[in-house]
């Protein structure tokens, strides 16, 4: 089957709040430390090999990467945005600091913003990074939580994981509606769910959410 998802191509890097696309497109933001997963998240999500790769390079890793949705040729219709994998233990104070002012304000006041893919290595659970990350989330912001790495787990493992991660995102007081799925991106474990989730938030603008996935 077709998605929006598999339309995405690099748009354009944004290292200053001042840089950030006119209009009022639908966005989806994907967060989560350094080595999360986010990237191949993204490629296979999108059914790319390399597209969340740019990111990488020097010069990039600290700004958030576009990625626009809609036909190739013409206007953007929505955009995916990667922001900079936070954690990485050798990043100076200052890089780190950046993060909020760049990534953290992008999330606490973009209007577009449709919604927000938080990335977990399932044997990592939720961090203390990913918990100050939550806070510049606003509580009307739909969350995706995706469980990465999933296929490293055995399955009942993996269901104690959800359910430890879900724990701890309720103690940080997050949305009722957040999602949790157990993913791979090397095994497409969750992947037709996530991309589901992504296209219902693309689409319905403001409208109900499905009921919250448990698998
Ligand atoms: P990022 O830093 O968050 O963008 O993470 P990457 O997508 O670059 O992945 C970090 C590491 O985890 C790489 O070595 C990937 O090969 C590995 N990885 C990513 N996704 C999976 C997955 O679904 N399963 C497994 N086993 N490894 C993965």
């Amino acid at each position: 089957m077709s998605s929006i998802l598999f339309t995405a191509e690099f748009g354009t890097t944004v290292a200053w709040l001042s840089q950030l696309p006119h209009g009022q497109l639908p966005e989806i933001a994907f967060v989560g430390r350094s080595n999360a997963g986010k990237s191949s998240a993204i490629n296979a999500l999108c059914q790319r090999r390399r597209l969340a790769f740019a990111s990488k390079t020097p010069g990039r890793t600290q700004a958030l990467n576009f990625f626009k949705l809609g036909s190739p040729r013409g206007e953007p219709q929505a955009w995916l945005v990667d922001t900079p994998g936070y954690g990485f233990a050798a990043a100076p104070t200052s890089v780190r600091e950046g993060w909020g002012r760049l990534a953290g304000r992008y999330l606490a006041e973009r209007v577009g913003l449709r919604g927000v893919v938080l990335l977990v290595d399932c044997r990592r659970g939720l961090t203390a990074l990913d918990r100050s990350l939550l806070a510049f989330v606003r509580s009307d912001t739909r969350l995706l939580v995706l469980l990465t790495k999933a296929d490293k787990l055995p399955f009942s493992h993996r269901q104690q994981a959800l359910t430890s991660l879900r724990q701890a995102l309720r103690s940080e007081g997050l949305p009722s509606d957040a999602q949790l799925l157990a993913f791979s991106a090397n095994t497409s474990l969750g992947l037709v769910e996530a991309r589901t989730v992504l296209e219902n938030w693309l689409e319905n603008d403001g409208a109900a959410l499905p009921s919250p996935i448990h698998s």
